[in-house]
C-alpha cells in the first residue's frame, strides 16, 4: 500500500482577500498563494500536502446583509456566491504565478471560467498535486462558505478543515476585540463550542463536522508563514474535535 499524502481543506474568508476593503487586494492574495504553493510544491515530494480551498465572498457581498437592506434573500445570496468565484479566480492566478498547478470548480455552472463541481475529478486533481479551489459555495442560498468547507472536506476525504482567520489567532472564550478578558482556547469539542455559542464558524458548519467527526483547526493568518505551517500540520490555534 502506498502512503497517502496529507489532504486538507483550507477555508479562506473573503474579508482576508479584500484586506479590509471591497474587492481584491493583489498583495494579500499573492502572499496567501505563495504560502499555499510552498506546501504543495515542496522540493521534497514526501512533504507535499494536497490542498483544496474554499473561498468566501464577504469582500464583495453577503446575502444576509443585502436582504436586510431590502433585497430578496435568494438573489442576494447568488450575488454572494458570484463574489466567491471572483476570489477563486484571483487566487488561481496568484497560485499559478507562484508555480502551483490549479483548477477552479464552481458549484454554479460557468464553464468558461471554471470546471463544474465534480468531486471525483477534484480528488484526481489533488492526487496530481493541483490545488483545487471551490467557488460559488454550495450553489445554494441560505448556506455559507463555512458550511461548504465542512461538506467539501467530507466529500473529498480531507484529514481536517483549516479555518484561516485574520485579526484573531484561534477560538476565544469571547470576542477578544470586544472583551479584554477573553482567553484563547487550545482545544474544544464541537458540543462545547455550540453550547457556548462561540461564533468562529456558523453552527451548521460545526454540526456537520461534529456529526461526521471531521476535525477543525482554527488559526490566524498572521504572522507570515502561518498558512504554510498549518497546511503542513503544525498546531497554531485551536483544535475543534468531536
Ligand atoms: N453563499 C450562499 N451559499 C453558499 C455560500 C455562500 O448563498 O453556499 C452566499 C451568502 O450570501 C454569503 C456570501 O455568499 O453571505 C459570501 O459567502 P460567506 O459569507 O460565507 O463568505 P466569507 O464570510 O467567508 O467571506
Amino acid at each position: 500500500m502506498t502512503d497517502r499524502r496529507r489532504r486538507v481543506l483550507l477555508k479562506l474568508s473573503g474579508e482576508a482577500f479584500g484586506g479590509g476593503s471591497l474587492g481584491v487586494n493583489p498583495d494579500v492574495v499573492s502572499a496567501i498563494a505563495k504560502e499555499i504553493a510552498a506546501a504543495t510544491t515542496d522540493p521534497d515530494e514526501s512533504q507535499r500536502v494536497e490542498v483544496a480551498v474554499v473561498v468566501g465572498g464577504g469582500n464583495f457581498f453577503r446575502g444576509a446583509e443585502l436582504s436586510q437592506r431590502g433585497m430578496d434573500r435568494g438573489r442576494a445570496d447568488y450575488m454572494g456566491m458570484l463574489g466567491t468565484v471572483m476570489n477563486a479566480l484571483a487566487l488561481q492566478d496568484f497560485l499559478e504565478q507562484a508555480g502551483a498547478a490549479t483548477r477552479v470548480q464552481s458549484a454554479i455552472q460557468m464553464t468558461q471560467v471554471a470546471e463544474p463541481y465534480i468531486p471525483l475529478r477534484a480528488e484526481r486533481h489533488l492526487e496530481k498535486g493541483r490545488v483545487v479551489i471551490f467557488g460559488a459555495g454550495a450553489g445554494l442560498p441560505y448556506f455559507s462558505t463555512d458550511t461548504v468547507s465542512a461538506q467539501r472536506a467530507l466529500e473529498i476525504g480531507a484529514d481536517e478543515v483549516l479555518v484561516a482567520k485574520n485579526g484573531v489567532d484561534g477560538v476565544y472564550t469571547a470576542d477578544p476585540r470586544v472583551d479584554p478578558t477573553a482567553t484563547k482556547i487550545d482545544a474544544i469539542s464541537y458540543q462545547e463550542a455550540l453550547q457556548q455559542g462561540l461564533k468562529v464558524v456558523d453552527s451548521t458548519a460545526f454540526s456537520l463536522c461534529m456529526d461526521n467527526r471531521m476535525p477543525m483547526h482554527v488559526f490566524g493568518m498572521e504572522p507570515a508563514g502561518n498558512v504554510t505551517a498549518a497546511v503542513r500540520g503544525e498546531r497554531l490555534g485551536t483544535l475543534v474535535t468531536a
